[in-house]
């Protein structure tokens, strides 16, 4: 297989890869290198200081055929998996609307507690509301807004499922019309995965879009010895 270059930005090719796969030790991207004719890919980290890291070097063409097979696989078991997902999170979905009026409703409570705190406040400074009656007060109104505030950022979280049901969607359809290759699908792959983390030379963990997140093992033959 032919490594895949993207173009060149600054002097650097960037690759397919480029931007994808990360370090579990110490969060950085990898960086690819040539020995003896064969493309590989390693942690900058390591790169740069080679006692830092653990080595966890993976060969290229092992990056796509570990690639093929996680999706060999999920496609295989689109239904099981994916469809019943997007079932499940769509059943979710099916309140979402209430969530919205919901999250309207607490804005407009929120702004009405911070209109009578200031009326408070003003009573208070005006002699017409004593201390103990004033302070009882905006500590109530205070603790409202902050159960509101709860509230509503648990609706909000609600809501981020439909950013992830639209993409497994987007998934689901992308892997029906799929048919399976030994060839590396560059558009496939931009398309559905956000990150690779490199777990170690045999295993490669794949975070799709819509939060999918697969683990791989790489081919015995093309893993690279642990130095
Ligand atoms: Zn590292």
């Amino acid at each position: 297989m032919i490594a895949i270059k993207k173009g060149t930005k600054r002097g650097n090719t960037v690759y397919t890869l480029s931007k994808t796969m990360r370090c579990p030790d110490c969060g950085r991207l990898f960086r690819r290198h040539v020995a003896n004719g064969k493309a590989y890919w390693c942690c900058s980290l390591l790169t740069a200081n080679a006692s830092k890291c653990k080595s966890r070097r993976v060969r290229e063409p092992m990056v796509y055929d570990t690639f093929n097979m996680m999706i060999y696989k999920l496609k295989a078991n689109r239904q099981d998996l994916l469809e019943s997902l997007i079932q499940r999170l769509e059943y979710l979905q099916s309140r979402t609307s209430e969530n919205i009026e919901r999250i309207r409703q607490i804005d407009k409570e929120i702004a009405d507690l911070s209109a009578k705190n200031l009326v408070v406040t003003r009573l208070h400074t005006s002699g017409v509301l004593g201390t103990a009656e004033y302070s009882m007060q905006t500590s109530e109104i205070s603790n409202k807004i902050t159960e509101l505030r709860i509230e509503r950022r648990k609706k909000l979280t609600e809501d981020e499922n439909d950013v992830m049901l639209d993409e497994l969607k987007r998934l689901n359809e992308i892997l029906k019309e799929y048919e399976p290759t030994s060839d590396f699908d560059e558009e496939m792959f931009e398309q559905i995965i956000e990150s690779i983390i490199v777990d170690d030379t045999s295993r490669l963990t794949f975070h799709l879009i819509g939060g999918l997140t697969l683990t791989e093992e790489i081919k015995e033959k093309g893993r690279c010895r642990t130095a």
